[in-house]
């Protein structure tokens, strides 16, 4: 998909010239092609692009400029030959089970993906008789022995939220090779700039644009990336399904990803020092953060990761209580459950992204009462700390 001079060019580079389409007027931005459909100059040109033997646009559904600049861009990122763009995260995950899965089918999900995810498996998949089973992320033999003939499709989140589970990429990658089905792996976390599932052996990447794709905070989208063979598929599902990309939404992610790499490694960099911070304050019980040696994840994270990212976890001492005052103490840290932004953001995963959970389920995924999650923003690092020791100081003892 990429310009033929980008051959072998690195990531930064990518970012901010992979994928470019200038018109005639010679816009050295790219633009915004705000039109839903387009003009043909003549009847016989109509003819041509509707019947596919002629290669222009016919309507944004189908094809749209800023769309495909933005397909081109996170395609090269990914080190693929195609992506297609939707209109948000579960939209790319459901354009994948549409395209690639029927009746009949198996899945098998890691336990720990995004609680939406879950819903879409157990909730709607299951209306149209694919059935799906759950397995512990970083297990390798729950995943083996969970294999049925019928299983079509491994699908993952790593690192995992909030706890930084880090999954073997290359033995699931082999594993679903032995089992002649697909991998397909969640890439939100660590973005392009971090991990690169397709050269650990993925079939499929999925995006939720949404996060740090755009990076602050502005809009929905998602995204799907492999071989063009499989995003031919999914592309026949979004064209004719309909959760296609806003063209507008397709250039504010475009320019999000020119500093994708710059502001990863500064959300590593930020969360890094945040979880060293915390892992040596007294008030804090335990830090989940795959940047610590300790965490049992790390060794594997630095074998298949460039960085850590953005999201750590951490047990305060204390209960719910102690949590929620912790939480209501910050000042700085935005109180929201979404993440991928400059913006650092606060949240208890046990009464909100993961509230659904059963009491035992939770604490089966380790969800306890005292945990908090932090996305990491950018802001000065010191600002984060003092805003940690305003919660800390609000916190009762126990
Ligand atoms: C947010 C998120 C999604 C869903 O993306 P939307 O753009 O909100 O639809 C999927 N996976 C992960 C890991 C996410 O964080």
């Amino acid at each position: 998909m990429q310009d033929d001079f980008l051959e072998g060019a690195g990531i930064d580079t990518l970012a901010i010239r992979a994928g470019i389409h200038r018109t005639a007027e010679g816009e050295h931005a790219e633009p915004i092609f705000l039109t839903s459909s387009y003009v043909f100059a003549s009847a016989e040109e109509a003819a041509a692009r509707f019947d596919g033997s002629s290669p222009g646009n016919v309507y944004s559904r189908y094809t749209n400029p800023s769309v495909r600049s933005f397909e081109g861009r996170i395609a090269a990122l990914e080190g693929a030959e195609a992506a297609v763009a939707t209109s948000s995260g579960m939209a790319a995950i459901l354009a994948t089970c549409l395209a690639l899965l029927q009746s009949g089918d198996h899945v098998l999900c890691s336990r720990s993906v995004f609680g939406t995810t879950s819903v879409l498996f157990t909730k709607y998949l299951k209306k149209f008789g694919v059935a799906v089973d759950f397995v512990a992320l970083t297990d390798l033999s729950a995943w083996q022995a969970a294999l049925k003939p019928n299983t079509k499709l491994l699908f993952l989140e790593t690192p995992s939220n909030p706890l930084n589970d880090v999954a073997d990429l290359r033995a699931l990658a082999a594993m679903a090779k032995q089992q002649g089905c697909l991998l397909a792996v969640d890439n939100c976390f660590c973005t392009p700039a971090l991990q690169l599932p397709l050269t650990l052996g993925a079939d499929l990447v999925i995006h939720s644009a949404t996060k740090y794709l755009d990076g602050q905070g502005r809009c929905l989208g998602g995204a799907v990336v492999g071989s063009k063979a499989l995003i031919d598929e999914v592309l026949g599902v979004v064209r004719t399904c309909g959760p296609s990309m806003s063209p507008f939404n397709a250039w504010v992610f475009n320019k999000g990803l020119e500093t994708l790499r710059l502001r990863m490694d500064a959300h590593s960099a930020n969360a890094q020092q945040l979880a060293e911070y915390l892992h040596a304050h007294p008030q804090v019980e335990r830090v989940f953060y795959a940047g610590l040696p300790s965490h049992p994840g790390h060794a594997l994270a630095t074998s298949q990761q460039r960085g850590f990212g953005g999201v750590l976890s951490f047990r305060i001492k204390g209960e719910r209580q102690q949590a929620w005052q912790f939480i209501n103490a910050t000042k700085i840290m935005s109180l929201t459950a979404n993440l991928g932004d400059t913006k650092t953001t606060i949240v208890h995963p046990a009464t909100t992204t993961h509230g659904r959970l059963a009491p035992e389920e939770k604490q089966a995924a380790g969800i306890t009462e005292n945990l908090i999650r932090i996305a990491v923003g950018l802001e000065d690092i010191r600002d984060l700390i003092a805003d940690v020791e305003r919660g800390f100081g609000a916190v009762s003892l126990v």
